[in-house]
């Protein structure tokens, strides 16, 4: 068949629809217009059926048009596969429709390149989360829906292991996102294709149990309308009965639910005609659907539990109705009954749309972008009044997880859930650990990014990874995810072991002394040092000491706790570094108040300095000596020897600083830098590195605690004599 035999038909049947909706010309010429574009576009490709392909766009516009979408979702519709399967852009589209069309279809071109690989809860609700993120047009959906309706329909004509991946890929997702938008027709038109491809012999079955009971079925319909209607008469109550089939799909969950065997005709048979019917009342308003309840209730026996009131209490999808089960006297079992008004079962059957009709009708226009209707959208996402219908399709996700998430694609269509303002070096650490340590780059929806871009909603994002690429310390100013700060740390620091390494020997070296230090490090002590300060061997230990990740006082002042007695052992080079070390005063009376006029020495085990909380011991002879007051020594002095002491200056005030240090941009000089502030023992308050454009230097930005100009003069000093330091200036 050729595609410009049938145009004139295809062309006529979109017409008649929007003339049976009373659509204006204008409206038809916009439609028009497209359909003839699309068929241009599409006009050498076939459907797997072997119709010429049009026909699947215009049967997806003409759902849309039965469900009263604006001119723009039917447009959308037609023209909803020209970008992904012809030479079209969006740009085009844009010139030719309208941003709006334009967009409309690149979101929906967007959701069919997404891959729904597995059944499991989790990514179905990801699933589901993300398609309602990046629709932030409701049409996109809508068009999506239609799409998605028209291929279960043709499904026949593919193999039958795409049959079932698609029809369980339709069960999982789409037929709750049709409920979700409380689009009924499509939802159970859905629910038993899916039902066809998947569970074929259930469905024959019951396909067959319900033609045989069609003539029952009808008869028990017209008797219940007749004494319904009667009733309600009664007590002056206008309303309309209606008898309804129930759907496949409902009658299946039921015989699951009853554990019916399909295969069984003895089963089926003796299954109530009224698991097959429901009866529908529609009264002119919300007062009536009470007062219908009411009479109901009084006519038959309600089974208890089995009221739901939907109208106090909507449903996710703006769905209302009394539900109630009743028993019927003749034979003893139990008739579902809906009641609602008009106006809710418009909304029952076309959910959205009807809202959406309603809106077209009030203000002759139907703009779902503007505010009021995102407003409406918002609260759709965020409503669930209805705890188990949010459960069973919307598990976990409230307003609050909607906007602290962003949805982002793969290349390969998977969804990647990410906290709001992460970045593609977020992503990629999400994807692959690999993938992070090499990323120099990204592309976000084709187009080249920074790698510190903010990722939106629906982003499709691709990592540019170089064999070469590492990570940059500098990211830890704006990643977002705790994974990717882990990562870049520990990749810096598994980079720098060897040279951290070096650093604390050489710290242990000039702490303890050449000697002293080498033989401190094969000793038993240190070996029974490690396990308290949570190393697994001496490399550890070094390797820690050299990052700055682990001080070197801390480590003295376990080994001192091994070693109590060797107190005055002190090696000739250790007696050199006390010497060195700018200790206070002997007798300096002005730093220990309590201590005015008394003799006093500083311990030489552990050696405190102002600051550092101290106690006195006092031994006969020797005075008064100050210690740590953690160090080990002082546990072993008898509590009446103690004397609680301050040093004058424990309280001394610190500043906060700002300076700003340029640096020779080397592996391990953020570090060094670190280490050196550390080890002055400066608080540090804030700490960025940015990158200089030359790529060579980078400027670290510091405020650290500070207690006078001295200080900071001493410490500049320090940092200056690092060989790849070349400014360091106060702010
Ligand atoms: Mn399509």
């Amino acid at each position: 068949m050729l595609a410009e035999e049938i145009k004139p038909n295809l062309e006529e049947s979109l017409i008649k629809a929007l003339n049976v909706k009373r659509r204006n010309q204008a409206e038809i010429d916009f439609v028009l217009k497209a359909f003839n574009f699309a068929f241009d576009k599409h006009i050498t490709q076939k459907r797997r059926s072997g119709q010429p392909y049009i026909t699947h766009p215009v049967a997806v516009a003409l759902s849309l048009i039965d469900l009263n979408c604006d001119k723009e979702a039917i447009c959308s519709g037609l023209l909803h596969d020209v970008v992904e399967d012809t030479k079209t852009s969006h740009d085009d589209l844009c010139d030719l429709f309208g941003e709006e069309v334009a967009d409309i279809v690149d979101g929906v071109t967007k959701l069919s390149k997404l891959n729904f690989k597995s059944s499991e809860d989790e990514q179905a609700t990801n699933f589901r989360k993300m398609l309602l993120a990046i629709a932030k047009d409701v049409r996109v959906v809508l068009v999506k829906l239609a799409d998605r309706l028209h291929n279960m329909q043709t499904l026949n004509y593919l193999r039958e292991e795409k049959q079932i991946r698609i029809s369980r890929e339709t069960l999982d997702i789409f037929a709750p996102l049709a409920n979700r938008f409380g689009l009924r027709n499509i939802q159970i038109e859905l629910e038993d294709l899916c039902l066809k491809y998947l569970n074929k012999e259930e469905f024959s079955a019951i396909k067959e149990l319900v033609k045989s009971k069609k003539h029952e079925r009808e008869a028990q319909i017209q008797k219940l309308k007749i004494v319904i209607k009667q009733v309600l008469d009664d007590n002056s109550i206008r309303a309309e009965i209606q008898g309804r089939a129930k759907h496949f799909y409902s009658i299946f969950a039921k015989l699951q639910q009853k554990n019916v065997n399909v295969n069984s005709d003895e089963q089926l048979n003796e299954l109530p005609i009224y698991d097959l019917l429901g009866i529908r009342i529609l009264v002119d308003n919300i007062k009536d659907c009470y007062a219908a309840l009411g009479v109901i209730h009084e006519t038959f026996r309600p089974m208890p539990g089995r009221f739901k009131d939907y109208i106090a209490l909507p449903k996710s999808n703006m769905y209302q109705s009394l539900h109630t089960t009743v028993i019927i006297p003749w034979d003893e079992k139990p008739l579902e009954v809906q009641i609602r008004s008009y106006e809710m079962h418009e909304i029952a059957e076309h959910g959205i749309a009807a809202h959406w009709h309603y809106k077209d009708q009030a203000s002759n226009q139907a703009d779902l972008s503007d505010a009021e209707e995102l407003k409406w959208l918002k609260q759709l996402v965020s409503w669930h009044t209805d705890v188990s219908e949010a459960k069973e399709y919307f598990s976990g996700v409230k307003n609050d997880v909607l906007t602290q998430e962003v949805y982002i694609l793969t290349p390969k269509g998977d969804v990647i859930a990410l906290p709001v303002g992460s970045t593609p070096v977020d992503f990629a650490y999400k994807i692959h650990t690999r993938i992070g340590d090499t990323c120099t780059g990204a592309i976000v929806n084709e187009k080249m990014v920074s790698i510190n871009y903010k990722l939106q909603n629906g982003d499709m994002v691709e990592i540019v990874t170089s064999k070469n690429g590492h990570p940059n310390l500098s990211w830890l100013n704006f990643v977002k995810t705790h994974q990717a700060k882990y990562r870049i740390k520990s990749w810096y620091k598994k980079q720098n072991r060897d040279r951290h390494i070096n650093i604390g020997e050489q710290l242990f070296a000039e702490h303890f002394g050449k000697a002293e230090s080498e033989k401190l490090l094969k000793s038993e002590d240190i070996k029974q040092v490690l396990g308290k300060l949570n190393q697994k061997n001496v490399e550890d230990l070094l390797a820690a000491i050299g990052s700055g990740d682990q001080s070197i006082a801390q480590v003295e002042t376990k080994l001192s706790h091994l070693r109590p007695q060797k107190e005055q052992d002190l090696s000739k080079e250790q007696l050199e570094k006390f010497k060195t070390r700018k200790a206070p005063a002997k007798g300096d009376k002005a730093d220990i108040p309590e201590l005015d006029g008394l003799l006093y020495t500083i311990a030489k085990c552990c050696m405190p300095i102002p600051g550092e909380a101290v106690i006195g011991t006092i031994s006969k002879g020797k005075g008064i000596t100050i210690h740590r007051a953690d160090c080990y020594n002082v546990k072993q002095v008898e509590p009446e020897r103690l004397m609680q002491i301050n040093w004058k200056n424990k309280e001394m005030k610190t500043y906060p600083a700002r300076i700003n240090i340029e640096v020779i941009d080397r592996i391990g000089m953020v570090k060094d830098i670190l280490t050196l502030i550390a080890d002055g023992g400066f608080n540090i308050r804030d700490f960025k590195v940015t990158e200089r454009p030359t790529k060579t230097t980078a400027l670290l930005k510091v405020i650290l605690d500070i207690q006078g100009v001295e200080e900071l003069k001493q410490l500049t000093q320090k940092m200056l004599n690092l060989s790849d330091v070349l400014q360091v200036e106060r702010l």
